[in-house]
This record gives C-alpha cells, structure tokens and sequence, in this order.
C-alpha cells in the first residue's frame, strides 16, 4: 500500500472566540452555579458563532474551582466525530497539566462540569480521565427532544457505576437555563444533527 496517504496524527483546537470569552473569568469558580453558568454560556455561543453544536464542559479543581480547561463541541470545525465538549476539555486539561490521569496521587481532585448528561460516549471518556466529581446542568429527555441529537444506549444505572469509581454526580439547580440553550439550537432552521444515524 501507499503508505504516504495514511493520516498518522489528528488534532482539534478551540475557536478563537473560546479565549475571548475566558479572558472575562476569574481564575477560579468557587461555586456550582459559576461553574454552570460559564459551561451554559459557552454553549449558547458555540452555536451561534456557528463553531458547533450547543454543547461546552470546563475541568475545574473541586475544591477551589481554578479552571484548569473550558472545551465546546468542535466536531463540525475539526472533521472529529468523538471532539465533543467532554473530550475537547478532558484532553485540553490533560494537555496543559501534562498527563493522562486527571487523578494522579498527590495532585489536587478535578471536575468534569458539562451543560447536560454526557452520551455514552463522553460517559466513558469522563470515566477514563481520572475527574472525581461530575457536575451537571440536568440529565432529563429534554436535550434529544430539543435538539434531535440521539445521546446512545446509557445504562440505566450509569451514576451508580460512577459512585462504584469514586466518582461523585452533582446537579446544579437551574437545568432550565440549559434546556434554554438546546432549545435556541433546534429551532434554528440550520442546525446540524452530526451523529452517525443522523436523526432530525
Ligand atoms: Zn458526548
């Protein structure tokens, strides 16, 4: 074979709006709902400045709430079906900190904070990355329903298979702000269903 034609790395960057918005935020979030606020806010605008789909995760350190990474959903941008928000600000916080285990002994517990439930993909992504805590804006049917996007075959017992990994599940107290968020994306004429069976 050609050996020439075979693609041997792949990569995905941030639009540049992303570093526009962060240079607005503190260093750190104390609170859930900074937190969620910031993951919602980034969301609505991925799909506005047409870089993505309505989806944004930030890796934050539990207890402080430094932000370590923000990542939106840049499958369109970047040709990558897996680049959802979820693996964009897992893989932008492993990056910058240099290693693969967000757990690592010795080194402060990480947070994967995302604008809905993760699908069954980013569930796995987020059980791998070593995050301790997962906050999330809501975990309803609203997302699919809005949206038209088809989250996967999650099992019905996925926060007890995180709690059985130490892995902590948090809620925020407004998922409407969210819902809000999807329901500005499906009623765009144009929006995008990009997963593989393509549902609209
Ligand atoms: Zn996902």
């Amino acid at each position: 074979m050609d050996v020439s034609a075979l693609a041997t790395s792949f990569g995905a960057r941030l639009p540049a709006w992303v570093l526009e918005e962060m240079a607005d935020v503190p260093e750190a979030l104390p609170t859930d709902r900074e937190r969620l606020d910031l993951t919602n806010r980034l969301a609505s605008r991925n799909h506005r400045e047409d870089t993505g789909g309505p989806f944004a995760a930030l890796v934050v350190e539990r207890e402080s709430g430094r932000v370590i990474s923000a990542g939106v959903n840049v499958v369109l941008a970047s040709d990558l079906s897996s680049v959802h928000a979820e693996v964009t600000a897992l893989s932008l916080a492993q990056t910058r900190l240099g290693r693969w285990d967000l757990g690592a002994p010795g080194t402060p517990d990480l947070e994967l904070v995302v604008n809905w439930r993760p699908c069954v993909m980013c569930y796995g992504a987020a059980m791998w990355s070593g995050v301790r805590r997962l906050l999330l804006a809501g975990d309803g049917p609203e997302l699919e329903e809005l949206t038209g996007f088809d989250e996967g075959p999650m099992r019905d017992d996925w926060q007890a298979q995180f709690a059985a990994r130490g892995i902590e599940v948090a809620y925020g107290d407004s998922p409407h702000e969210a819902v809000a968020v999807f329901k500005e994306y499906g009623s765009r004429e144009d929006a995008v269903v990009y997963n593989a069976r393509g549902a609209s």
